[in-house]
């Protein structure tokens, strides 16, 4: 009986053990560490900021995904990437437009590339398409493999992140010669670095079941500082990192983020009321409000 007992206990014990590493596993995966909030504020510094709805789907932090549809593109601030460049990298077709606060990110990028490396025949091959253009692209990949197939590598159209113009697709031209862009060798410079100018890597192989799309050593996208820089940090994607913010809502704690050069912030979640939302901004200092694509506002704002 009272070994029964015993290995009764045994079993248990082990049991909870296992539980709390399935958890512990569960959480670490999920749940990035050490993040610091911001709590000291107090309304009294925040005004009230008029957003209408449509406004969901604009800015810079816009998640577009195979559920999330790019529902406004923003054609007024489309540029031809070729009248904003600098000497420092190369684009395939004059005709390639792109947002602008991307080209200013990508010049400065391909600057500190060139400054470093002395390279410059990083070619961007793709950035904003149309709905007709993207359909142009899926079709041609449904012809070479088949509909399922495709999908992991061209998205629907209406569901790219090219509608936006903040995604940008990297080659390399050189000599003459067109090849992909893999980040390896000197170019690792530029993945290693891209953070620092508010771009992402957006398609990690080991994130496939959360983006949706494979690998792609070769799609960036441009997110903007601190973002770009607290998600290479905490390993997430910007589907995990949109759902994040979900938790920091302005009435309860702020997410705080100190960037790699210092500065700081204080970002928050607004969720979308019906037509028109009160957005509470800080009243001083610089801040910026970016739809989701879903259902709210994210406010990004430097701590003074
Ligand atoms: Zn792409």
């Amino acid at each position: 009986m009272k070994k029964k007992n015993h290995s009764g206990i045994f079993v248990l014990s082990l049991t909870i053990i296992a539980a709390i590493v399935v958890i512990v596993t569960y959480a670490s995966d999920f749940m990035p560490e050490e993040l610091e909030e911001y709590t000291e504020f107090s309304p009294k510094d925040y005004e009230s900021l008029e957003m209408e709805n449509s406004k969901i789907y604009q800015g810079e932090l816009i998640l577009v995904n195979q559920y999330y549809a790019c529902k406004m593109m923003e054609m007024d601030k489309m540029v031809a990437i070729y009248d904003l460049k600098n000497d420092d990298y190369q684009v395939k077709d004059t005709k390639i437009m792109a947002n602008q606060s991307t080209i200013e990110a990508l010049n400065n990028m391909l600057s500190g590339f060139k400054q470093k490396t002395g390279i410059c025949d990083v070619n961007i091959t793709s950035a904003f398409r149309d709905e007709e253009l993207q359909q142009e692209l899926f079709d041609e990949k449904v012809e070479q493999t088949d509909e399922k197939e495709a999908v992991r590598w061209v998205a629907r159209p209406g569901y790219s992140e090219h509608h936006s113009g903040y995604a940008l697709d990297f080659g390399i031209y050189s000599n003459g010669v067109s090849s992909t862009f893999t980040g390896s060798w000197k170019y690792r410079w530029i993945c290693e670095h891209a953070h620092e100018y508010g771009f992402i890597l957006r398609y990690d192989a080991a994130k496939e079941n959360l983006t949706g799309i494979a690998g792609e050593s070769w799609h960036f996208r441009y997110i903007g500082k601190p973002h770009a820089f607290f998600m290479k940090q905490q390993n997430l994607c910007l589907e995990e990192y949109i759902e994040l913010l979900k938790s920091y809502p302005y009435q309860r704690k702020h997410l705080k983020i100190e960037d790699f050069d210092g500065k700081k912030y204080e970002v928050y979640y607004v969720k979308a009321d019906s037509d028109i939302t009160m957005v509470p901004v800080p009243k001083h200092g610089k801040y910026t409000v970016s739809g989701n694509n879903a259902d709210g506002f994210i406010v990004t704002a430097e701590l003074l």
